[in-house]
């Protein structure tokens, strides 16, 4: 954190404080900056590095809340999916996905049919093909290494996928940034506490943080805080000091990512368990399968979430029944990684019936202080939009309309996104590999990548083999993209960190080109290897278990 952006912000009272920058605290962050609010973000760590990152990566419609009769929700999910494909193409992407059928399953073909047709109907605006129904044979085509026993068919249709949610939030913050808000990331907020100055709206409410990197104490003053604190809203309000109802009941959510496989299918396969009926994904992600999800109640430490034995077990069996010829173990497991969900808290329901809606919760005692729960990542836009209504009506002005359902991302920033690709194409004399990963990555910000790598040949150097990532992208994510620490670089910037092997051995490459460009120390190299190394053992990567042998 500068000690100019800290000494300026002590002097500003500003409309709105977030605390938390993942997908919720973003998007709200670029909304009311877009409107024209005076912003401030603070994260106790770098943005998108809490539940956001830990999701399956969907962006959906939710076919299993129809189950629960959630129909606002799904609803909601559709129209917000098709929102986020034309505001972010380069990141969301349609995913086809297959349900196969089964004798004997909880879901019959009756029940999943009159799902499919409700999930179609609800969304009928949409650009995505609608589903189909295929026989048992055509169910074989698309996915040859399907369990045979039973089979009867399969319903094949439509949601979206986000490969990289990490820079949904990335861009949502530039994008706020973009129009005038402060963003300081590190910064964990320790205590926040009334200032009352005549009316409401003239008063400020202190919020205090300490920078964690430093261990400097800072405070801020604000009229409207919003708590989006994820599975931490509940810590945060209690730092208030005022009585507050338990607000979050998180569930544990784990996956496993293995290389392919065989009979590895070529679509997602939304597939229910044996064991406790519930479905789960089976997804082709990033030249990699991702399989989950597990849903635990969560009473453990936020800030180290693993995957337990029994997930692992439980998530590989059920894979080697669906598919048999997989035959998975936990030789094949690359990496795994969990998150806790930020449901609403209810003491006496099963997980699977906890409702994904999104609630803004408004402190009874506090006036200004609002807390998120709730939420999906597909929604995050729809919810920072009423967030931001409602911030307008607690400061009683009249905000502009938003904007942010027409207005596309940053790496968006095209009419033709296909002849961009093109263009970008041309006049690239990077290899093709390093083309499509930039423009997946970046977008139309890819063009700035290229221009670091033109101007000096040796930032177009790979330097992760796996995913033909250039030097350039290191030097970019902590000059155009506020990176502060390796982690930040290769896991939430350039994504490197997510390859087969988390990112070991691209990390010292990573740290060298810092060395070279950005004038880190000897020092500063090998601790920072050294803090990415022990960050990313939560995963257990296989990576470094062989690294041990
Ligand atoms: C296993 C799993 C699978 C999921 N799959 C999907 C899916 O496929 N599709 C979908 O739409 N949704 C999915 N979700 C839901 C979705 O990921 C989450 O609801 C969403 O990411 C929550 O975002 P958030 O911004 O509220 O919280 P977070 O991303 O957790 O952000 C909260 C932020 O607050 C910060 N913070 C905490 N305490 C403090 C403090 N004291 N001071 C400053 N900052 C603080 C944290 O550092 C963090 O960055 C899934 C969730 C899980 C767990």
């Amino acid at each position: 954190m500068t000690s100019q952006i800290t000494a300026n912000i002590s002097e500003i009272t500003f409309d709105v404080i977030i605390v938390g920058a993942g997908i919720n605290g973003a998007g709200i962050a670029r909304d009311a900056a877009m409107r024209g609010l005076q912003v401030l973000v603070l994260d106790k760590g770098d943005f998108g590095g809490g539940t956001t990152s830990w999701s399956t990566r969907l962006i959906h419609g939710g076919l299993r809340y129809l189950e629960h009769a959630e129909l606002g929700l799904v609803r909601e999910s559709l129209r917000e999916r098709e929102t986020l494909l034309r505001i972010a193409p380069h990141l969301v992407k349609p995913l086809p996905i297959l349900l196969p059928l089964y004798e004997h399953a909880a879901r019959g073909p009756l029940t999943i049919r009159a799902g499919m047709i409700a999930y179609d109907m609800l969304s009928l605006d949409k650009s995505l093909p609608r589903h189909r129904m295929l026989t048992r044979d055509e169910a074989l085509v698309e996915a040859p290494g399907l369990n045979r026993n039973g089979l009867r068919g399969a319903a094949i249709y439509y949601d979206a996928q986000v490969d990289f949610a990490e820079r949904l939030v990335v861009e949502n913050m530039l994008s706020a940034m973009e129009h005038g808000a402060t963003v300081v990331t590190y910064a964990r907020v320790q205590k926040l506490t009334s200032e009352l100055k005549g009316s409401f709206t003239d008063a400020g409410q202190v919020v205090e943080f300490i920078d964690v990197r430093t261990g400097a104490a800072f405070s801020v003053r604000g009229r409207v805080i919003v708590n989006a604190a994820g599975p931490w809203v509940d810590e945060v309000l209690t730092t208030s000091e005022l009585a507050s109802k338990r607000l979050i009941g998180g569930t544990k959510g784990s996956h496993i990512i293995v290389g392919s496989f065989s009979g590895a299918p070529s679509t997602a396969l939304y597939v229910e368990a044996e064991t406790d009926n519930r479905p789960f994904f089976i997804i082709p992600w990033d030249g990699k399968y991702l399989i989950g999800t597990t849903d635990i109640r969560f009473t453990g430490d936020l800030d180290r979430v693993e995957i337990d034995d029994d997930e692992i077990d439980y998530l590989l069996r059920e894979t080697n029944r669906v598919i048999p010829p997989s035959r998975l173990t936990r030789d094949e497991l690359l990496y795994t990684y969990a998150g806790v969900r930020p449901l609403p808290y209810t003491d006496n329901k099963s997980e699977e019936r906890i409702t994904r809606r999104h609630f803004i919760r408004e402190s009874p005692d506090k006036e200004g202080l609002l807390s998120i729960v709730g939420g999906k990542l597909t929604t995050y836009r729809n919810l920072a939009e009423e967030t931001v209504d409602l911030i307008g009506r607690k400061l009683e002005r009249s905000l502009p309309r938003c904007s942010t359902l027409f207005d596309v991302l940053p790496g968006a920033g095209t009419d033709h996104f296909q002849s961009f690709t093109e263009q970008f194409k041309r006049d690239s004399r990077l290899s093709s590999q390093a083309n499509e990963r930039l423009l997946r990555v970046y977008g139309t910000r890819a063009r700035e990548v290229l221009k670091l790598a033109t101007n000096d040949r040796s930032l177009a150097e790979n330097f992760d083999h796996e995913t033909g990532a250039i030097a350039a992208e290191v030097v970019f994510s902590f000059q155009w993209e506020m990176a502060e620490t390796l982690a930040d670089c290769l896991l939430r910037r350039t994504m490197v960190g997510l390859n087969s092997s988390v990112g070991v051995g691209a990390d010292e490459n990573a740290a060298a080109i810092a060395r070279e460009y950005l004038g880190w120390s000897d020092t500063r190299v090998l601790e920072e290897v050294a803090a990415y190394r022990s960050y990313v053992e939560r995963f257990q990567p296989s990576s470094l278990k062989k690294d041990r042998l």
